[in-house]
């Protein structure tokens, strides 16, 4: 159709052997698509000078002890990669999430978003599952979702972070939905994502999600069908 949607269907094809199907640029789910330009191996890697990093929450901006208990209470292992090290079990690479088993892998300037996001792959897994992970979590897309849901959600349990933070940072760290934003999302078009999480017991008890600004209509209400 345009040159545009040319140019995302080649980056699709050539994504598409890369990663999983659901990451792809044209599949019209409701969330998904992360940062490819920063990921692909056509491009080279962005430079991690601060000039030049998205400005996100990082592991460093927060206290470690609070993500490990965050973590701990689902009994995952936060493991602390030094500086400039490669981080084990990193599906996107760079600087990254990974998750092995029941332990998560970040270093200092992981993003927060990305460290919860990976954890709560390995949270959305029965325990026979999360103990055969490396490196890739799911091909699944509701469980992707149900990630990014419960990512949102937990955000709120640590100190200095919560879910409007997050969400901003995950815009802004090229998560794309099909309503535009995470909070679009979030508050509209996750539905299926909160009922999965809900049949499973995955909710935290927290009913506010957002102290400092709303997001729109309350986001716990039923939400509407996607399409
Ligand atoms: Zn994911």
């Amino acid at each position: 159709m345009s040159e545009a949607s040319d140019a995302q269907r080649m980056l699709c094809s050539l994504a598409s052997k890369l990663f999983r199907p659901l990451e792809c640029a044209t599949r019209p789910v409701s969330i998904i698509e992360r940062p490819l330009a920063s990921h692909m191996p056509i491009a080279p890697p962005i430079p991690s000078t601060p000039d030049d990093e998205p400005q996100v929450l990082r592991l460093r901006d927060i206290r470690i002890a609070d993500a490990r208990a965050l973590l701990g209470k689902y009994k995952l292992e936060l493991v602390e990669v030094e500086d400039g090290a490669p981080i084990p079990g990193s599906f996107w690479g760079d600087d990254e999430a990974g998750v092995i088993g029941s332990r998560v892998y970040a270093r200092r300037d992981t993003p927060v978003h990305s460290l919860l996001h990976e954890s709560c792959h390995l949270i959305v897994l029965p325990a026979e599952r999360r103990a055969a992970v490396h490196t890739d979590a799911t091909d699944s897309v509701i469980e992707e979702d149900a990630s990014c849901y419960l990512q949102i959600l937990l955000a709120d349990q640590l100190p200095g972070v919560g879910s409007q933070r997050v969400m901003r940072d995950m815009d802004r760290w090229g998560y794309t939905f099909r309503l535009g934003s995470a909070a679009a999302w979030f508050a509209q078009d996750a539905g299926d994502a909160r009922a999965w999480l809900a049949e499973r017991g995955l909710l935290p008890e927290l009913q506010s999600v957002d102290q400092e600004a709303p997001l729109g209509e309350a986001p716990l209400a039923p939400v509407q069908p996607a399409d």
